[in-house]
């Protein structure tokens, strides 16, 4: 019987892939560095900027001195592009306030730093909806490590079969499984809707709320 649901924010509820990548590669770009789409979709797409940072180290030699300034100057690239394009979606806030007022519990856990999590959260008008918001920073290890989800699953106090965790990528659905809850996989923020969270909720074992 599913309680609550586990909402992942980029990709799910927040279509910010782009924001992320163009953001990160503006910053790479000042010195001489950049991921290509491809290697964003196949690899890095999910992954914690400070992760990237490492495997672009490890791969292609960009110096460990410059991570912290690169990282800086991402979320702040990342933090405008929110500001200017981040607006409430019609779809999410009707099944985010049908879902709570059904009686689910529902919460957030995003590889994405906090700063980045709360406004995201707050311009797209679901903030109100979310019991809490989990970041990078409330874990020591980020997905695909199930760390975030267990901690969400441990602070909403049930079991992993009473959760449906909604996640769009490999890294997420990695965490998400390794947790233990339902997943519900999805393309694109279209595909989180009232009626399609209803049918994952139901073919996981029905309302619990
Ligand atoms: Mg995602």
């Amino acid at each position: 019987m599913i309680k609550a649901i586990i909402f992942d924010m980029d990709g799910v509820l927040i279509d910010a892939k782009e924001w992320h990548y163009e953001a990160l590669n503006q910053a790479l770009e000042l010195f001489g560095f950049s991921i290509s789409r491809y290697d964003h979709l196949t690899t890095y797409d999910g992954l914690p900027t400070a992760d990237k940072l490492k495997m672009m180290s490890l791969e292609r030699a960009l110096p460990y001195g410059l991570h912290r300034f690169i990282n800086e100057l991402k979320q702040d690239y990342t933090l405008e592009r929110t500001y200017l394009n981040c607006k409430p979606l019609f779809i999410h806030e009707y099944a985010l306030s049908r879902l709570k007022s059904e009686g689910y519990r529902i919460a957030l856990a995003s590889n994405s730093i906090r700063r980045t999590v709360e406004l995201m959260m707050r311009n797209a008008n679901l903030d109100a909806y979310l019991e809490f918001c989990l970041s990078n920073q409330d874990v020591s290890r980020a997905k695909p490590d199930p760390e975030i989800y267990n901690v969400a699953i441990g602070r909403l106090g049930l079991a992993p079969a009473e959760c449906l965790i909604v996640e769009d990528n490999k890294n997420g659905i990695a965490a998400a499984e390794a947790s233990g809850g339902h997943v519900m996989r999805v393309r694109d923020i279209l595909d989180v809707n009232y009626d399609n969270l209803k049918r994952h909720i139901e073919a996981a074992g029905g309302a619990g709320a």
